[in-house]
């Protein structure tokens, strides 16, 4: 009998631990999918040519965000 007891508080210990490593890689997981999220959110589209870059590099105007490519900017000086 104390044997079965035995056997039974291992296979629930084994549990335990199968779960805690579970909630340990789910919980890294959705730390580098909110990672993503904010890359996503710091891309900006340029106004003139529709590109899409980081919004670091791009230049604030009073029409929106540009993009600092060499054609786009002279397309911008030709109108
Ligand atoms: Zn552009």
């Amino acid at each position: 009998m104390g044997k079965i007891i035995f056997w039974l508080v291992v296979f629930f210990v084994v549990l335990l631990m199968l779960r805690l490593v579970n909630v340990a890689s789910s919980r890294s997981r959705s730390r580098s999918t909110g990672k993503r999220k904010t890359v996503e959110a710091a891309m900006t589209r340029c106004v003139d040519c529709g590109i899409y870059l980081p919004s670091a590099d791009a230049t604030t105007s009073a029409r929106g965000p540009l993009c600092g490519d060499p054609q786009c900017v002279a397309r911008r000086s030709d109108t």
